[in-house]
């Protein structure tokens, strides 16, 4: 076993942590960042990104992330391939985490960047034809369906904002849902009922996304109806799951407050947690915009503040030398 130290530890290697790093580095904190299971996060498992600044031309989503680590590295950033499996925080700075490889991290902070996973439905054609008509993001992947015939599939807040947002693209959305009602805001849900290019498909529930993904792509959903069991196709070119995300925060729980989905609750304005010297940032912490861009914002914050934390830390420990 080989204990690793460093003034910041960051847990998670997607545009949150790496951005978190590049600064961390350049304030001469020599990060450190465990990149679990997910080296580069989510952004690796998507193709097009036409939305982060300073790209004119469409990038690809998993190189974007290997120069944000090469630029991490450039400056400083020590990258660890391992997967966090505990932490300890409850007695302050410095923080302790453990690895899967039996390694052990000591940080004088901590910063957390261990972003969220979408949910899927788990059907036949879901992951094959991913990028390639279906997808969980209506933000990140809305535009190249413009004009053309989609689908959202869920009945909560995110599935009716996904179904909202797509008609600025879209002149056919129909959000589908295996129930009769919607969980959604009822304000969200008057929206939805009043806009005229969308429909609702009720009591259907996906039992397979159609098409070929090296020919042309997604061309339908096969629908199993929830009360008479009859099955039948819908056919779109794009289909949105939005069933939720799941935040990786399993690690923290009873450790840091979180919300009812798990997500970390931060000082509002700030990346900092209740606990002092230990920070979130990216998806971890953010229900709402869930972008790479916002992602890399809030690490940078979490880098800002880390080195403050550090900063006030030290000059408290001068002022109290020199008056002893
Ligand atoms: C298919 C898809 C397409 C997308 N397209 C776009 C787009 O076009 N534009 C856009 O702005 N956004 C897009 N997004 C959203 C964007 O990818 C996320 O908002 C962003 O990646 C969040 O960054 P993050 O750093 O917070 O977390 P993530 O990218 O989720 O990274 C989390 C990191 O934490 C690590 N981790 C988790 N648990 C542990 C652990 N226990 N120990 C160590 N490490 C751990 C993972 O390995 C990973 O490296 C897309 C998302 C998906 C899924």
């Amino acid at each position: 076993m080989t204990t690793h130290t460093t003034r910041m530890l960051i847990i998670g290697s997607g545009p949150a942590g790496l951005s978190a790093a590049i600064y961390g580095a350049r304030a001469g904190m020599q990060p450190i960042v465990v990149q679990g299971l997910q080296p580069g996060g989510q952004l690796t498992i998507t193709t097009d990104v036409e939305n982060y600044p300073g790209f004119r031309d469409v990038i690809q989503g998993p190189w974007l992330m290997q120069e944000m680590q090469a630029q991490a590295e450039h400056v400083g950033t020590r990258m660890m391939w391992d997967t966090i499996t505990e932490v300890d925080i409850a007695g302050g700075s410095p923080f302790t985490a453990k690895g899967d490889s039996g390694d052990e991290y000591v940080g004088d902070v901590l910063v957390i960047a261990t972003g969220a996973q979408a949910k899927w439905l788990g059907v036949p054609g879901e992951e094959s034809l991913s990028g390639k008509g279906v997808s969980a993001c209506a933000t990140c992947d809305g535009f190249f369906y413009r004009g053309k015939k989609v689908a959202v599939i869920g009945g909560g807040n995110t599935a009716v904002e996904e179904a909202l947002y797509l008609t600025n693209h879209s002149e056919d959305v129909t959000l589908i849902h295996r129930r009769g009602d919607l969980r959604a805001e009822k304000i969200l849900q008057d929206r939805l009922f009043a806009h005229p290019r969308i429909s609702v498909l009720w009591n259907k529930r996906v039992e397979e996304f159609l098409g070929d993904p090296l020919a042309g792509g997604l061309t339908g959903l096969r629908l199993a109806d929830t009360e008479t069991g009859e099955f039948s196709t819908f056919g779109c070119e794009g289909a949105f799951v939005a069933i939720g995300h799941a935040p990786a925060t399993e690690l923290f729980r009873g450790k840091l407050p979180m919300d009812e989905s798990g997500y970390l609750l931060v000082k509002p304005g700030t990346p900092k947690t209740d606990v002092p010297g230990v920070f979130a940032c990216g998806d971890v912490m953010d229900h709402t915009y869930r972008q790479a861009v916002t992602a890399a914002g809030t690490g940078c914050m979490a880098a800002l503040d880390a080195e403050r934390f550090l900063a006030e830390r030290e000059f408290s420990k001068v002022a109290e030398t020199a008056e002893a």
